[in-house]
């Protein structure tokens, strides 16, 4: 069977975890420092600030905004739960912009339409590791004196006009297991703005500015040395897995180009997209479930990243909270999306057999 995505930590990793375990400082400490200072570099900006998954990367960067119950939040509705549930956290009330169907993300267009007198964040994501229309969505946020909070969670090194994901505001990622860089669980935040970072890590540390110095009430949002440790390696070879899942992307979309009615993902022009996800479009009226079900068979494993629209389930229902517009294209897209593996340790010869397999379960 080919993954949609694995795992692969090697002995440099083991070295480092197990430097971690003998030094005897296990919780945060020094490697977490180390961790900031390159996720900081990789990205551009002045601070990252490590917290314990991407979850809290965006609940602690909303709750630094002092937003108040009605201030409006307009965010992708083709996300990931995190992203709503955040926002919800937070206290406040979530609106949908439409995506585009060549990059998934929010547009400029789309967002600007729902600008108001109580919006105060724009939230777009970087879905698939492809970054959203971020100079344009800058230009937005000046206009109406907006904070951007960037859901770069899936998004690690992507950029836009050669200005890195996670440096157009505040930029949210996440260190799960499954994503482009992993601790296992964790996540980091990266701002220009010194004193958000300074309030970020007082409120990771249970509102302490010195010790039982408390400045707000906070949390434990800490990640660990040991976690710490998992990532340094896998940073210093991080181009070359990008490069690799480019170059299957590329290839990917070489081989698929000819099946009538299916749409391979943009390279849009001034993007660095870094491919955490190959994400097509099936024909319009494909049976989406008989597709998963043949490429399974076939020995391919495949994503529905995602099914349905993020606010389109029981707890998100009837709320003043979330308020719905039409969001026409993301519904579409939603109905058609099929993510095929991509990862950087897909073995020779299988971007061949994932295309193949395709092209048989569509003829
Ligand atoms: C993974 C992910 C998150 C949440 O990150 P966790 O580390 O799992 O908490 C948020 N948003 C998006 C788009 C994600 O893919």
């Amino acid at each position: 069977m080919i993954p949609i995505s694995t795992v692969q930590l090697g002995s440099e990793e083991e070295e480092r975890v197990l430097a971690v375990l003998r030094s005897g400082v296990i919780a945060q400490g020094p490697v977490v420092k180390e961790l900031e200072d390159r996720f900081a570099t990789l990205v551009g900006v002045e601070h990252a600030v490590a917290v314990n998954n991407g979850t809290t990367a965006l609940i602690a960067s909303l709750a630094v905004l002092d937003l108040k119950p009605g201030d409006e939040i307009i965010t992708s509705p083709f996300t990931f739960a995190a992203t709503l549930n955040a926002i919800l956290e937070a206290g406040a009330t979530a609106r949908f912009a439409d995506v585009s169907d060549d990059d998934f993300c929010v547009t400029p267009e789309s967002v600007e339409a729902l600008v108001g007198p109580r919006t105060k964040v724009l939230l777009p994501v970087h879905l698939y590791g492809q970054p959203a229309a971020m100079t344009e969505i800058s230009r937005i946020a000046d206009e109406h004196s907006l904070t951007i909070v960037e859901d770069a969670a899936q998004a690690h090194g992507a950029s836009v006009d050669g200005r890195q994901a996670g440096g157009f505001g505040i930029g949210c990622f996440s260190l799960y297991a499954t994503k482009n860089l992993t601790t296992g669980e964790g996540g980091i935040i990266t701002t220009d703005d010194a004193s958000i970072a300074a309030r970020l890590r007082i409120l990771r540390n249970q509102g302490m500015r010195q010790r039982y110095e408390y400045v707000t009430a906070g949390n434990n949002y800490r990640l660990t040395d040991l976690q710490a440790a998992i990532a340094l390696p896998q940073l210093d070879r991080y181009d070359r897995m990008v490069a690799a899942r480019a170059e299957n992307a590329a290839r990917l979309s070489e081989l698929l180009v000819g099946i009538h009615g299916l749409t391979t993902p943009a390279q849009v022009e001034g993007r660095f997209h870094v491919w955490h996800q190959y994400t097509v479009l099936l024909p319009e009226g494909t049976d989406r479930d008989a597709v998963v079900e043949g490429m399974t068979a076939a020995g391919v494993s495949t994503g529905i990243y995602y099914p349905r629209l993020v606010h389109d389930y029981p707890p998100y229902r009837d709320r003043a909270d979330v308020i719905l517009d039409p969001t026409p294209v993301a519904a579409s897209v939603a109905a058609r999306c099929l993510s095929l593996p991509v990862h950087p340790h897909l073995a020779d010869g299988d971007v061949e057999t994932i295309a193949g397999a395709l092209q048989d379960c569509l003829a």
